[in-house]
């Protein structure tokens, strides 16, 4: 029924958007299916993004990773995580083999499956997020991520969660039937358990939530029009108008793997207990290594879950659960030299965009690692701490002629001590660069306006020493001296000629005086050189 385009006639539609149906080019949030799309203009992108969706549907249709396949992949870029690596390549494999099946068999839909949806346990920024981009990278599945909290208000008068697989259609470029097989990731899961014994008040929230979410988790329609998309509503009036066939306006969560994480804090002393005060528990598990909560998380059972708040329901429909250790300073400092994901990639490339270089040393990695690590945010700690050593370098060296640097130990402990000793050391060389820096200024306005500026030695030298006394780029301090010159010697030269003037020292100094006197005394002496040229 939802497919039913809607049945108020043309004129009995609000005034606002009978003109917008009239003249109207709405955009629409869902580009129509292929049949439809062939009457627009940019055929040619539209085959471009049909060849992409027939691939991406035949990786989906012909899945054939073997769970090793998968892990090794996710070896390249995560680090440790080995248990959650092997079980969610299993579940992985599992859940498209058996969607490539149906694909191939639809009788095969008819029969019982339990869809493999994903409890991930474990601390913040230890890579449980990583883990599922990099597999939706690899699967070319569309992926979204949201916190569950994000719904905890709104979520319980309903429909909100559903904006999670409308967002997935957003992350697949509208395209539905690519859609029906992504990836939805929600983080924060614990946050929306709700006390023990609790059924009043915000918990209320967090188990509407719960429910909501394992329809979804199951298998429901969800319409792709949701009750504030004004966009969408219009474009249903205007199939209806055009008497278009009408579009696939629901989608189909059958596919859809949702992966739900949390770090779930007290829930590894609440089964630590549980577990000493038991016999048969941690030792016999052979698990003699103390410490890692991660190790008390994976021995968590569905009772657990429930104590701490989670619906029996909802827990039920997440059948594959795996714990991600915390990392340690040396995992830290693995991921700054293997993962080809790491965030000092990241800087190489950001600071090769300006052609410079950086080597850095081992003991300087040591230690990033070690004080990462007390930031007690997981991988998150590595950005922290290579921002704020790497701040001023990236701020100052593009504007230097400084091509290469090194990172040592020192460094990361004083980073603006060895900034300074570079910029000494860069002081000969930079004066070259602060003059390259005049010639490019007086290209680009000899290009901009065909008027060219010659600046004589002292004009140059005069500049440099202003531009490092205000601290001040040579760009900036030109672009404010000759901001009325284009005008001015538009004036000058209203015969055509001249097109060439010399920039004296004077000229830095009294631009604007300089200027006036030049157009003054063209006009007074009718058509006189005004401007010293070369
Ligand atoms: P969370 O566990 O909170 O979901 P993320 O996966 O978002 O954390 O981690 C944040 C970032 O830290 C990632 O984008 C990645 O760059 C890095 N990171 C986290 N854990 C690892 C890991 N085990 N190996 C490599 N990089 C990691």
């Amino acid at each position: 029924m939802s497919d039913e385009p809607p049945s108020l006639p043309f004129d009995q539609l609000p005034r606002q958007i009978q003109e917008l149906l009239r003249g109207s080019n709405v955009k629409t949030p869902f580009p129509p299916p292929q049949a439809e799309a062939s009457s627009g203009g940019s055929e040619s992108a539209n085959e471009e993004t049909n060849k992409e969706h027939e691939a991406t549907l035949r990786l989906i249709r012909e899945f054939n990773l073997k769970p090793r396949e998968i892990r090794d992949y996710l070896d390249r870029f995560v680090i440790q995580q080995s248990a959650a690596k092997k079980v969610l390549s299993v579940a992985i494999c599992d859940h498209y083999n058996h969607v490539r099946q149906c694909l191939e068999n639809p009788g095969m839909r008819e029969r019982d499956y339990a869809k493999q949806n994903i409890l991930l346990l474990g601390p913040t920024g230890v890579g449980k997020t990583y883990l599922m981009r990099c597999i939706a990278k690899l699967t070319g599945v569309p992926f979204v991520k949201a916190d569950a909290t994000k719904f905890s208000e709104t979520g319980y008068v309903g429909g909100d969660v559903e904006d999670l697989v409308r967002d997935l259609v957003k992350a697949a470029d509208g395209d539905v039937e690519l859609a029906q097989y992504g990836i939805v990731y929600i983080d924060e899961i614990d946050k929306i358990a709700s006390a023990p014994g609790n059924t009043v008040g915000r918990d209320v929230s967090g188990r509407g939530v719960q429910i909501n979410l394992l329809k979804l988790m199951e298998e429901t329609e969800v319409n792709l029009q949701s009750q504030n998309d004004i966009a969408g509503q219009i474009q249903a009036m205007m199939d209806f108008q055009r008497r278009a066939r009408p579009r696939k306006r629901t989608i189909n969560t059958r596919h859809i793997l949702f992966i739900v994480s949390g770090a779930f804090d007290k829930l590894s002393d609440q089964v630590k207990r549980r577990v000493q005060s038991s016999q048969i528990g941690f030792a016999a598990a052979g698990r003699e290594r103390a410490g890692d909560d991660s190790d008390f998380l994976n021995l968590a059972q569905s009772r657990d879950f429930i104590d701490y708040g989670m619906e029996p329901e909802f827990v039920g429909r997440l059948p594959v659960r795996v714990a991600c250790q915390a990392l340690t300073a040396n995992d830290l400092e693995k991921i700054l030299l293997t993962s080809e994901g790491s965030i000092l990639q990241q800087y190489r490339a950001d600071f090769s965009g300006y052609g410079i270089d950086f080597e850095i040393t081992m003991d300087a990695v040591h230690e990033i690692a070690v004080l990462a690590h007390a930031e007690h945010t997981g991988a998150r700690g590595l950005m922290t701490v290579l921002e704020r050593v790497l701040r001023d370098f990236k701020f100052e060296l593009p504007s230097t002629a400084v091509k290469s640097f090194k990172i040592d130990r020192p460094t990361v402990a004083a980073p603006s001590d060895t900034l300074q000793v570079l910029l000494k050391q860069n002081a000969a060389q930079q004066h070259a660069v602060l003059k390259s820096d005049v010639a490019a200024f007086a290209a680009r306005f000899q290009k901009d306006y065909g008027f060219e500026l010659v600046f004589d030695e002292p004009a140059i030298e005069r500049l440099i020493e202003l531009s490092l006394a205000a601290d001040k780029t040579i760009r900036a301090l030109c672009e404010e001296k000759f901001r009325d010159f284009h005008h001015g010697l538009k004036l000058i030269a209203r015969d055509g000629e001249p097109r060439r003037f010399a920039i004296s020292r004077e000229v830095i100094d009294a631009p604007d005086k300089i200027l006036s006197r030049w157009v003054i005394d063209r006009f007074r002496e009718g058509g006189d050189q005004p401007a010293p040229t070369q």
